[in-house]
């Protein structure tokens, strides 16, 4: 099969396209043919080995985020079902995965970081991580899904966003901030965003902010997943018992904290990454009610997966997508 393969010295000089030995399924791992990746951070930080988990096995194949069609039939699934692919492998044993929390499994990695990932035709998964999605849910939205608004969804979970509560976004246009926006108000939030792109406002019932300097009023909840800049002014933009939640390091990743501000309002910094099963679960529910929309800016084939990298770097209205062909 055909694989975006990325060798030492690592960058984007040094992704090609190689041909590979076919996987093998088996009764416990589903056969998938890859249908569509998404492009994230995370795939172009990992080519250009700038992540903050260990990469294996090198060379490497990335991708995180993709949809599927199962090749043959498994324990639980059959062959022609449309799967997102969960990323996050778990023992489902340790005391993180029995507390529900696999995404910070012990023995846990990332698809694409700690193992091969989905730039490839296809791969062999275990069951555990592949979830149908139906025939309502766009091919284009189904692959944004497990990344791009996981990512959002469970920060928001994190601090257990209540209807009514004030939200603010930044980096309101980004891969997961678009998502961000549309999943706070499906949950009944107010939600506002800082973005320099005008059109964001469209995924809003708040407001926009073009610049950070030019936000006003107070949030219960802020999602800054910016790194450095900004990190500590978004901090004055928290009501009483708020919560800022980061899930990047974009611009950096040191921020300075005034603990007499955090403790006198009872704010919370808190930490994300990516999401469980059963939170993937739940927004395939609500989406079954609810639109989402999951703008695409470009769709390149596996064979051009460096001018995908190279365009995810200074896309400027949606997501970078990478299909596999039939
Ligand atoms: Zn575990």
């Amino acid at each position: 099969m055909k694989a975006a393969v990325v060798r030492e010295p690592f960058g984007l000089d040094n992704l090609k396209i190689e041909n590979l030995p076919f996987p093998t399924g088996s009764d416990e791992n589903a056969l998938v043919k890859i249908d569509l990746v998404g492009v994230n951070p995370v795939d172009l930080n990992v080519v250009l080995k700038k992540v903050l988990y260990g990469i294996a096995p090198i060379p490497h194949i990335p991708g995180a985020e993709a949809i599927g069609t199962v090749l043959e039939d498994s324990n639980s699934f059959r062959k022609g079902d449309k799967v997102v692919i969960f990323p996050r492998f778990f023992d489902g044993t340790c005391n993180m995965c029995s507390k529900g929390r696999e995404y910070l499994c012990e023995k846990g990695s990332l698809l694409g970081v700690g193992v091969n990932g989905a730039f490839c035709e296809a791969i062999s998964l275990p069951e555990t991580n592949l979830v149908r999605y139906p025939d309502s849910i766009s091919r284009e939205l189904a692959a944004t899904l497990s990344v791009g608004a996981l990512t959002p969804y469970h920060a928001l979970k994190r601090v257990n966003a209540a209807p009514g509560s004030r939200l603010l976004v930044y980096g309101g246009s980004g891969n997961t901030g678009l998502l961000a926006l549309q999943l706070g108000e499906m949950m009944g939030l107010e939600v506002s965003a800082v973005s320099s792109k005008p059109w964001v406002s469209r995924f809003l019932n708040g407001k926009l902010f073009a610049a950070e300097d030019e936000v006003t009023g107070m949030y219960d909840v802020i999602l800054n997943s910016l790194g450095s800049v900004h990190f500590k002014s978004s901090l004055s933009h928290l009501a009483p018992g708020g919560s800022v939640v980061t899930f990047g390091t974009l611009t950096g990743r040191s921020s300075e904290l005034d603990l007499g501000s955090l403790y006198t309002r009872e704010n919370s910094v808190v930490g994300a990454t990516g999401g469980s099963r059963s939170e993937l679960l739940e927004m395939l529910k609500m989406l079954e009610y609810r639109k989402m929309e999951a703008p695409v800016e470009a769709t390149y084939p596996l064979e051009r997966i460096r001018e995908a990298l190279e365009h995810f770097q200074k896309r400027s209205s949606g997501r970078i997508l990478v299909s596999v062909p039939q």
